[in-house]
């Protein structure tokens, strides 16, 4: 099936996901995960419709881009940041969903500000307190977020969630209900706090239903990606 296809499915999935809930959490919006594939299929993709690109590396993302041209595209970074790829990464992205340390965020404030950026931000929490897994755990979540507050030019949207692959796929549930319940306690006395991300292509449907309101899918769009020794 073509990137087009999917994309018809994928989207009408959301859909039929957000038609389940219980409570109306409002949009979603669908970040088309590129990494490990070409830009041509990034292409592919954008005239499609997607208007949303996730990339996980910064330097695979910088090549793409600047071959790219497509505009009016808003750039997502939805893998690890290394805190020394921050100056890189400000200038790249509109949105970096896994801002997890402190140091990290310092980083990527110092960077913005040297031109002249406000970089929009999400906390990656680590739920399941996988140790495998980059993110904050919940009991450090409000210090980091009083941290990026006391910075200028960070601005805190919202937070990322990646569920741990669980065989059951329904095993995903409560965590991303949690989630969810967290980003609405932590929403109430903040502004500009929107963007709940979570759901990949093994669980998009459940993250949406339980609240998610922005899903990260690779997989079901592009096919499964193929490694090369070097990318890994
Ligand atoms: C690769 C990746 C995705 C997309 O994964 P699929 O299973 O291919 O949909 C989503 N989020 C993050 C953080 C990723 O690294």
């Amino acid at each position: 099936m073509s990137v087009k296809e999917n994309l018809k499915l994928v989207i009408e999935e959301i859909k039929n996901a957000k038609n389940r809930r219980n409570v109306d959490y409002g949009d979603v919006t669908l970040v088309a995960v590129t990494k490990n594939h070409s830009v041509d299929l990034m292409r592919e993709a954008i005239d499609s419709g997607v208007t949303n690109i996730g990339e996980n590396r910064v330097q695979e993302a910088a090549e793409k881009f600047q071959i790219l041209e497509r505009d009016g595209v808003t750039k997502h970074l939805i893998g690890h940041l290394q805190t020394n790829k921050a100056k890189q990464a400000v200038k790249l992205f509109d949105l970096i969903h896994s801002v997890d340390s402190e140091n990290l965020a310092t980083a990527i404030d110092k960077a913005a500000g040297n031109i002249g950026k406000v970089q929009d931000v999400l906390i990656q929490v680590n739920l399941a307190n996988e140790e495998t897994k980059f993110g904050i755990n919940e009991d450090n979540l409000q210090n980091l977020i009083d941290t990026i507050d006391t910075l200028k030019n960070i601005r805190l949207r919202g937070l990322m969630l990646i569920a741990p692959n669980y065989a059951d796929v329904e095993e995903c549930r409560p965590l991303f209900r949690s989630m969810r319940k967290i980003f609405e306690q932590v929403g109430k006395t903040r502004q500009d706090f929107d963007f709940l991300s979570m759901g990949m292509t093994h669980d998009y449907k459940i993250a949406v239903e339980e609240g998610a309101n922005i899903v990260r899918i690779g997989t079901a769009i592009f096919g499964e990606r193929i490694y090369l020794p070097a990318n890994q």
